[in-house]
C-alpha cells in the first residue's frame, strides 16, 4: 500500500494505477516499506492501486482502489532496496522499496472485485494490528524479566540494584503497565470474537494506541537497569526498543487512532446526551 509521494496513513491518497486492458490488468507505481519483500521464498505480493479511469467513471475516494496479486518475479516489478530501521536492516525479510513499471497481470490476479481494495484493507488491518500487539507484549515481557535478572545480579554504591528504591519502582511501574496493556489486548480480541473486527474497532484503536508506547518505555526501562550494554546488540534490547518505534507506524500511525478514537468517544457521548450532531 505504502507510497513514498503520499501520506499513505490516509489510503485513501494512494496513486499507484491499475489500467484495465481486455483482459488484463496493468500495474504502475511506486512503493515502500514493504515488509517481507526481501523474503527469499517470497513468490506473491499484493498491489493496491487506483483504478486509472477513477475520475472518468466518476468513482468516490473509498471505491477507487483495488487489490492485484502479483506473482514474483513478473516483468517489470523491481524489488530496489531494504529500507533500515534505526539502522536495522531486519534482513533477510527487510521492508522494501518497490517500483511496479507496466506490470502485466491476468485480471482473474484482482482480489474481489475491482473497487473493493480499501473495504478489504480496512477488514484486514484491524485485526492485523492486535498481532503487532501480542507481539509487543511478549517483547515487553521478556525486557522485563532481562531487567529482574540484572538487577538481582548487578552491585553498585555498596548493593544490588535490585534493593534500589528507584530500580524497584521501574520494575514495578513496567509489571502494572504490561498488565494494563495484556488486559487491554485480551479484551479487544474478546470484542473481535464476539461481534467482529468492525464492531472492536474502539477496542482495536485503543491497543494500538497503547501497547507500542507501553512496550517502549517498558523496554526503556530494562535499558537503564543494563546501562551502557543495554543500547548494544549484545542483547536484545535495542532492537526491541526500535521495533515498538516502527510499530507506532506499521498498519496506521498512531496519532490517527488516536484522532479517530476521540471522535468515536466524543460521538457516543453526544448520543448519551441526545444530542444528534455527528
Ligand atoms: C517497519 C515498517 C514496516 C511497514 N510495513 C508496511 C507494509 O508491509 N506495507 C505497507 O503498505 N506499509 C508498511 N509500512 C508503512 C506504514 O503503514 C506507513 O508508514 C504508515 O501508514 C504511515 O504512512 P506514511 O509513512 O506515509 O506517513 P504519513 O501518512 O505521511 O503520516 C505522517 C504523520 O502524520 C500524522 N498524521 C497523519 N494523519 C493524521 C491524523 N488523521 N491525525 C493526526 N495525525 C495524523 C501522524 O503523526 C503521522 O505519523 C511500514 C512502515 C514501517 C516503518
Amino acid at each position: 500500500m505504502t507510497e513514498p509521494a503520499v501520506a499513505s496513513s490516509d489510503a485513501t491518497n494512494i496513486q499507484s494505477t491499475i489500467t484495465e486492458d481486455g483482459d488484463d490488468l496493468v500495474l504502475n507505481g511506486h512503493k515502500h516499506w514493504i515488509s517481507n519483500a526481501g523474503h527469499p521464498h517470497l513468490n506473491i505480493c499484493i498491489f493496491m492501486g487506483v483504478d486509472a479511469k477513477a475520475e472518468e467513471k466518476g468513482l468516490g475516494r473509498h471505491n477507487r482502489h483495488s487489490m492485484v496479486l502479483v506473482p514474483i518475479p513478473t516483468e517489470g516489478v523491481d524489488i530496489i532496496r531494504p529500507l533500515s530501521v534505526f539502522g536495522y536492516e531486519d534482513a533477510p525479510h527487510g521492508h522494501c522499496e518497490m517500483k511496479f513499471d507496466n506490470v502485466r497481470v491476468p485480471r482473474s490476479n484482482l482480489v474481489h472485485e475491482m473497487g473493493a481494495g480499501f473495504a478489504i484493507a480496512q477488514a484486514r488491518l484491524g485485526p492485523g494490528r492486535i498481532h503487532h500487539c501480542m507481539r509487543l507484549i511478549g517483547a515487553a515481557e521478556r525486557s522485563l524479566q532481562l531487567a529482574c535478572e540484572r538487577a538481582d545480579s548487578r552491585f553498585a554504591f555498596g548493593s544490588l540494584l535490585s534493593e534500589k528504591g528507584v530500580v524497584v519502582e521501574s520494575i514495578a511501574r513496567s509489571r502494572c503497565e504490561l498488565h494494563q496493556a495484556r488486559l487491554l489486548t485480551l479484551d479487544a480480541a474478546k470484542k473481535i470474537d464476539e461481534v467482529g473486527a468492525k464492531n472492536a474497532r474502539k477496542e482495536i484503536a485503543m491497543i494500538k494506541i497503547v501497547a507500542p508506547h507501553m512496550a517502549q518505555v517498558v523496554i526503556d526501562r530494562a535499558i537503564t537497569i543494563h546501562g551502557g550494554i543495554g543500547l548494544s546488540s549484545d542483547l536484545p534490547l535495542a532492537h526491541q526498543f526500535a521495533t515498538a518505534r516502527f510499530l507506532k507506524f506499521a498498519d496506521g500511525p498512531c496519532d490517527v487512532h488516536i484522532s479517530q478514537l476521540g471522535k468515536m468517544e466524543l460521538q457516543e457521548q453526544r448520543k448519551k446526551r441526545g444530542e444528534g450532531r455527528e
